[in-house]
Order: structure tokens, then C-alpha cells, then sequence
């Protein structure tokens, strides 16, 4: 390996034993813990050092006095190639960051055995190394630092999955698996969003479980969320287009939303869930009126027109379900359709 005539910095190196001086600019060049390659005005290698080396596979004897792109074909990206002619015109550095840049230079992980190669995620650095006019007549040196950002990157990209799970986590009801009102409230106002701009409608089951408190007296309070976990598996195999959304809204209430379905639509779920749940027949011998866990559920849609409308529907869904209860509960009933709906849905 070759390095090019640099100035005497030995005035400023420690002296060693028996006051030999090491090469120390060239020992700190080849073993640097990051690739370092020189190259002259015409892009050709005049020194490269080991680091980089190990990770492309090559010798210094296949490097030196070739150009990347000689060396490398296309596996040297074009824009690196670009960069480093625009650094030598201008004398400005540039700098290829990992985040924004595939790989510029075809640089592999050291082998592991058993695992195919690796390219490595690498920040480049082109510098320019100025004229030295004591060699090759006014020959414009340029400075290629490759950094191994690998591990960075794979810190950033586990954070960034925890970071997805925790968010994901916020919006999942720990109970039950469903999502829970934070995930409802955000899927409530989108779909509002999405109706007013699609001028389609909104339907909302909202569903509260007959005489809840009994049963958790009567059965005690894991069996009360184990029920609470049955009811959520069957509202989830009874709701199944990809964008209808079940919630558990609070503690024995559960609400469906159901994107562009008119009332009978809603009506048509509702009735399901209700059968299905007389066929699930989980005993409850401490209620009123029959020995099964039941629901009551109140239905309503509308076309929203307003960014506030998701409330409308809520209230309306509510005031259906009071309805149920009050009128003796296990039974759907609904909010009627305002006229304005009734003329578009
Ligand atoms: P109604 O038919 O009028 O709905 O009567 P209810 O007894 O179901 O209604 P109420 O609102 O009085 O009771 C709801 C009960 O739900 C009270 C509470 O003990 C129970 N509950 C709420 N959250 C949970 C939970 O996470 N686990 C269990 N096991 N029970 C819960
Ligand atoms: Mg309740
Ligand atoms: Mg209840």
C-alpha cells in the first residue's frame, strides 16, 4: 500500500521506544475501524486500507490504480459515482447518509457461516484533500470515508418496532384482545371523515351485556372476564368486513362500527349477534327472566355532514340500547332514520 506524500506532522507524535517514530498517519489510516480509500483526480485508487478490504473482498493489488466503477462494475451506485465527480469539479464534501441513499459501495457484514451475505448500511463521506503541488503536478486528492451505521440501523429499526407495538398496544383492550375506546374513538372520527367526503353512511351497534352484575356476583369476577372475553370472540367472528371495527367500549359494553351500511344493514348484524349469542347459551341462573347471557343493543345510522356527527350517532345508538333495557332487555332496537338520511342512504 501507498500513501501519498504528506506533510511532517512527526513533531507532533509521541516518540517510542529506543525513539523510533512508527508511521503513525499510516497506521491509523489502515486500521481504522472505518473504510478509507484515496483517490486521485481521475477517480482511480491510490490507497485503500484494510478495513475495507475485508468487507469488499478484494485486494488492495485489485484496487489500486483502478477507478470504483472499473473495480466494482454497477455495483457502485450511479449517485455516488455523481457525488464524487461534483466534489472533485466543486472541491465542496458531500456526505451519502444511510437513511436517505441505498448502499453506495458493495461492502458485506464479515461472513458468518451459515448466513448469506450482508450488506453493510453505510454513511460515505467525500471529501476533498486539496492540491499538493509537490506531487503529480497539481494532482486534487479525494478522501472516501465509509462508516458502518449497521448496528445504529438496527437499533433504530427494533425501537421503531417497539415504538409500533407500544402504539398498537395503547389501542388494544388488555382483557379481551378487541380494541379498546381510545382505538374506537380514533376509528369513529376517520370514518366520519370518510363518510362526509364519500357521502355514504355510518352505522353503530352498541351492546351491553343483561344483567352483568349478577353474573360476576354469582360466578365471581374471573368468570365475569371470561364471559367478557366469549362475548368478544363471538362479536369477532360475527363482524367480518375488513373496516367494520368491534370495541369494548367500557366494562360489559361492546360497539361495532360498521362503515357504509344503511340501518337494515346494521339491523341484519344486530339480529346475528343476538342470535348467536342465544346459541352460545353460556349459563347465567342469577338473572331475571332466563337462565343464558343475553345482550341488548342499540342500532342507528346516518350520513354524516359534520365533523361532530360521530357524537350524534353515539347518542343515537345510545338512546336505542336504553330502549332495549327498558323495554326488557335481549333484544335489538334502533334509533329511526332522520329524514335528510333517509333521502340519500
Ligand atoms: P343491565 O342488564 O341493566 O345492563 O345490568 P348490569 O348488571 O349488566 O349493569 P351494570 O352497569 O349495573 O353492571 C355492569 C357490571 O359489569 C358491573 C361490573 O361489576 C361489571 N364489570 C365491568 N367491567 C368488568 C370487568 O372488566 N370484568 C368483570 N368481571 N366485570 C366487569
Ligand atoms: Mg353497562
Ligand atoms: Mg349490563
Amino acid at each position: 500500500m501507498t500513501l501519498i506524500d504528506a506533510p511532517d506532522v512527526s513533531a507532533s507524535l509521541p516518540v517510542t521506544e529506543g525513539g523510533v517514530l512508527p508511521p503513525w498517519p499510516l497506521v491509523a489510516l489502515v486500521h481504522l475501524q472505518a473504510g478509507i480509500l484515496v483517490l486521485d483526480s481521475a477517480g482511480k485508487v491510490v490507497f485503500v486500507n484494510e478495513w475495507f478490504l475485508k468487507r469488499c473482498g478484494k485486494s488492495a493489488a485489485d484496487l489500486v490504480g483502478r477507478t470504483l466503477v472499473d473495480a466494482f462494475g454497477g455495483q457502485v451506485t450511479a449517485n455516488f459515482s455523481r457525488r464524487l465527480a461534483l466534489c472533485q469539479q466543486t472541491g465542496f464534501p458531500a456526505m451519502l447518509s444511510h437513511s436517505l441513499h441505498a448502499p453506495p459501495l458493495p461492502l458485506y457484514m464479515p461472513h458468518l457461516v451459515g448466513h448469506p451475505p450482508a450488506m453493510l448500511a453505510q454513511t460515505v463521506h467525500i471529501m476533498p484533500m486539496g492540491k499538493w503541488t509537490a506531487l503529480r503536478h497539481d494532482q486534487a486528492y479525494t478522501l472516501v470515508q465509509v462508516t458502518d451505521v449497521t448496528p445504529t440501523v438496527r437499533r433504530e429499526s427494533l425501537l421503531r418496532t417497539r415504538a409500533d407495538e407500544m402504539q398498537m398496544m395503547a389501542r388494544v383492550d388488555a382483557l379481551t384482545g378487541v380494541g379498546n375506546r381510545r382505538a374506537f374513538a380514533e376509528a369513529l372520527e376517520t370514518e366520519v371523515k370518510a363518510a362526509i367526503r364519500a357521502g355514504t353512511t355510518l352505522g353503530l351497534l352498541m351492546m351491553d351485556i343483561d344483567y352483568f352484575k349478577p353474573y360476576n356476583d354469582h360466578y365471581g369476577h374471573p368468570a365475569g372476564d371470561q364471559c367478557l372475553r366469549e362475548v368478544a370472540g363471538l362479536l369477532q367472528r360475527v363482524v367480518r368486513r375488513p373496516r367494520d371495527r368491534l370495541a369494548r367500549y367500557g366494562g360489559e359494553e361492546f360497539v361495532v362500527l360498521l362503515p357504509g351500511t344503511p340501518l337494515e344493514g346494521v339491523l341484519e348484524v344486530g339480529r346475528e349477534v343476538i342470535e348467536q349469542i342465544r346459541l352460545l347459551r353460556l349459563p347465567h341462573v342469577a338473572r331475571q327472566g332466563g337462565d343464558i347471557v343475553t345482550l341488548s343493543i342499540g342500532a342507528a345510522s346516518i350520513q354524516p355532514r359534520h365533523l361532530d356527527d360521530g357524537g350524534t350517532l353515539l347518542r343515537k345508538a345510545d338512546d336505542a340500547l336504553y330502549e332495549a333495557k327498558a323495554s326488557g332487555r335481549n333484544r335489538l332496537c334502533y334509533a329511526p332514520v332522520a329524514q335528510t338520511d333517509a333521502a340519500t342512504s
